[in-house]
């Protein structure tokens, strides 16, 4: 089925064609039709983007109070929910992920992500001032005083495109910033409708814009390497991250980067067992396991793992997963369903694509998939599939379960399921990761620090965290002679 859907570039408040003449197609995944097609910028619409984004910072936008910013910020997030059923509708166009997922969690999580981070703003930094003794009896009153960073880069990755997009959009915004945000050429819709929004809700033109296109030698490669950006916000792929961060070098601009990760999980014998299937269920297998947070390692305590594995199956085929993202992705999952028996894997459940009925055929589905058997060095258990799969490990000794955990170049989330808190706590704190659940799952505050180590990235983001990289730090020191102290 061919869509009559046109995604265009948002650029300096309008929708514009560009100038590229060129234009892809966004398959729906589970189907495999066609849900849109899509203008790509060309190296001249992005220099367009970053001019109006500079401009708008130098314009209406820096010169704004920040209460009359916020308030503005607060009219995007009411502006989200009033258009609703328009952003699921096309979040679930470009990904198929189930209506319950997207209608109940990921929009209502777009539009809140604008308010915490104005109420963060709204309530301050902490303004410290530091004097300094002068010889002649008087003092230097040091002050800090934070300025938005410029013209912020976002490059977004497509397993939850509108929350990733408000993720970037809204610290950057509430800190006075103006943006060009470049979604994934696999899900670029809500990106697209955010532009009405921010239109609506009366957003100076130039502050926010989009435009459409892949990587290298093509929108996302254009954007990053632009003079006119002053800092890059990239999440996706950690070999992506490599190519930003040199681009990043050029000119000396700061750059974000939330990678990937090959996420463990550590689950002794005293744990609660129901909840710990029920959860871990879900972090492997949520979002089709399209999820940088979701498991993909499990260490499971020698004495319980025969029962665990059987749990676990049950709990996998019991599943309902929506699809791939797309045809490319299907194909990434399917080549490690390969190589995990080509490693000498047993598949405990799943390794393939599941039956569907006729009409869904030419979608990109992946059956839930369970493995046990590999040694640690296999392939399969250091790459990142990005799919609803995991294999499982037993394990004898908490440090043997901690070293086995910790063997990865990643180092993005960790879970630990155990009824003793004490161990819990020794364990969390001993792996290399950015966060550790414990007895959980993907319990965000978003005011906590969110961020990797290792191959995961660098920098974190959330809260106060996100304040560092969207504002230049100045200290103004104000000398005052002994008559006036
Ligand atoms: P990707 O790296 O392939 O693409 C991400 C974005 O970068 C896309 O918009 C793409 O067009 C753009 N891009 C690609 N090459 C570029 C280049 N050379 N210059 C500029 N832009 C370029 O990632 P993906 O496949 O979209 O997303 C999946 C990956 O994202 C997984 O590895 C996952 O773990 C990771 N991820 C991480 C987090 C986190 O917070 N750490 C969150 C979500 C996803």
């Amino acid at each position: 089925m061919m869509s009559n859907r046109k995604i265009l570039n948002f650029i300096d408040g309008e929708y514009t064609e560009g100038t590229s003449g060129k234009s892809f197609e966004v398959i729906n995944p589970v189907d495999g039709s066609i849900s849109a097609v899509v203008t790509e910028a060309s190296a001249a619409d992005v220099d367009r983007a970053v001019t109006a984004a500079r401009a708008a910072l130098e314009g209406e936008w820096g010169q704004m109070a920040v209460k009359t910013r916020l308030d503005l910020l607060d009219a995007v997030a009411d502006g989200i929910m009033a258009h609703q059923q328009d952003f699921i509708d096309a979040e679930i166009s470009d990904t198929g992920k189930p209506y319950g997922q997207v209608a109940h969690m990921e929009i209502p999580r777009a539009a809140d992500q604008f308010r915490v981070f104005l109420k963060i703003v709204a309530a301050g930094g902490k303004n410290e001032i530091i004097d300094t003794l002068l010889p002649d009896g008087g003092v230097a009153h040091n002050r800090e005083f934070r300025k938005p960073k410029g013209v912020i880069a976002a490059v977004c990755p497509w397993n939850l495109p509108l929350v990733m997009a408000t993720w970037k959009a809204a610290p950057a915004l509430a800190w006075g910033n103006t943006m060009v945000l470049k979604p994934s050429e696999e899900t670029p819709s809500t990106a697209a409708l955010l532009g009405m929004v921010m239109n609506e809700a009366g957003i100076p033109k130039g502050v926010f814009n989009v435009v459409h296109g892949f990587g290298e030698n093509s929108a996302g490669g254009f954007l990053v390497a632009h003079p006119g950006v002053d800092a890059i916000n990239f999440t996706g792929e950690t070999r992506t991250g490599e190519a930003i961060m040199k681009s990043s070098a050029v000119g000396l601009r700061d750059v974000s980067l939330e990678l990937g990760g090959k996420n463990p999980c550590i689950v002794f014998a005293d744990c609660n067992f129901a909840a710990a299937i029920e959860g871990i269920a879900k972090s492997c297998f949520f979002n089709c396991g399209q999820i940088c947070l979701g498991t993909e390692r499990l260490y499971v305590e020698q004495s319980i793992f025969d029962k665990f594995v059987v749990a676990l199956k049950n709990a996998a085929e019991s599943q309902t997963i929506g699809p791939a993202v797309g045809p490319t992705h299907q194909k990434k999952i399917l080549s490690y369903y390969r190589l995990a028996e080509q490693e000498g894997a047993t598949v405990v459940t799943g390794g393939g694509i599941p039956k569907v009925n006729e009409a869904l055929v030419g979608g990109a589905w992946v059956q839930p998939t369970i493995w046990t058997g590999l040694p640690e060095k296999a392939r399969l258990l250091k790459e990142e599939v990005f799919g609803p799969c995991c294999h499982i490990q037993p394990f004898v000794r908490e440090e043997d379960a901690i070293r086995m955990a910790n063997d990865s170049l990643y180092g993005l989330a960790a879970c630990v399921w155990s009824g003793d808190e004490g161990k819990a706590r020794r364990v969390a704190e001993a792996l290399n990761v950015g966060v550790c659940w414990i007895n959980g799952w993907m319990v965000r505050d978003l005011r906590t620090a969110f961020g990797g180590v290792g191959m995961s990235g660098i920098g974190r983001e959330g809260g106060i965290y996100s304040m560092e990289f969207h504002t230049e730090l100045k200290n103004i020191c104000t000398i005052m002679s002994p008559a006036t102290v």
